[in-house]
């Protein structure tokens, strides 16, 4: 490894460390156990070998949020990980928004879609997965912000009236499992009334279909208050890599 390799080792290995210890800590406060929590590391604007300095460190749980630059990505990490054994490698989660015509490709890669906003992009994604034989796990992503317009740059997401037809969309598809919420605190209010409300939603949702247990809240700034109302994932991209440039 060179110099410039090893130094960038070792800071992703120092931040990784850190975003345990908050992970550990939260959970201690809420009084679960950490194995309950789920890290997926975002490498969104990050180039692969961040996410091979990652792998060897033991993570094994990524997030993209395009698909241009996640099908890529996860090529060239497949590549140079032909060797390692099939039941370690990395498990990829398409976590930005997604046009139907990008299901298809989405798919072929992804193991789990946290996106997932809307009927018309269930029937794109079962489809898809009829095709590849690849049966996805899919998260329902809920906009917490109802002011938020989705054309203006919103953050995606069903309206919180919708999450209960589109979480049926993907149980009755046969090709696609039912995970759980996904969802992203508004960007200028707290997190925890947000969050208390999608734990809301995430229980009445297990009412519905009890095998949807999965809950992914919570970014580098706020997954504290996600670990605290129960989420099973927290996806953390800058606290792990470092700042990236602004999303637009
Ligand atoms: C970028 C991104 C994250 C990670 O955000 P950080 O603040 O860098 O941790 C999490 N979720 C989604 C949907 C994202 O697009």
């Amino acid at each position: 490894m060179s110099e410039a390799d090893a130094a960038r080792r070792a800071e992703i290995a120092a931040n990784l460390e850190t975003v345990r210890a908050r992970i550990a800590g939260a959970c201690a406060a809420a009084g679960r156990s950490a194995a309950e929590v789920n890290l997926v590391a975002v490498t969104k604007f990050r180039p692969a070998s961040d996410a091979l300095h990652l792998f060897a460190l033991g993570q094994r749980l990524f997030g993209e949020n395009r698909d241009q630059e996640a099908a890529a990505k996860s090529a060239e990490v497949a590549a140079v990980l032909s060797a390692v054994p099939r039941d370690q490698w990395p498990e990829w989660h398409f976590i930005g928004q997604l046009q139907t015509n990008k299901a298809k490709s989405v798919v072929s890669y992804a193991d789990a879609v946290e996106s997932v906003d809307r009927v018309e992009l269930v029937a794109a994604l079962a489809k898809a997965a009829e095709r590849s034989g690849r049966r996805p796990r899919c998260f329902v992503q809920v906009n917490l912000d109802p002011r938020a317009v989705r054309e203006s740059g919103g953050r995606g997401g069903a309206h919180p009236d919708e999450i209960l037809q589109v979480a049926d969309a993907v149980a009755d598809s046969g090709a696609l499992r039912l995970e759980g919420l996904m969802a992203v605190a508004p960007l200028d209010a707290p997190p925890e009334p947000a969050f208390e409300r999608l734990a809301a939603l995430a229980a009445k949702l297990r009412g519905v279909h009890p095998d949807a247990v999965s809950l992914s809240a919570g970014m580098s700034g706020d997954l504290e208050a996600a670990v605290a109302v129960g989420a099973t994932h927290v996806r953390i991209g800058s606290a792990l890599l470092g700042g990236r440039p602004p999303l637009r």
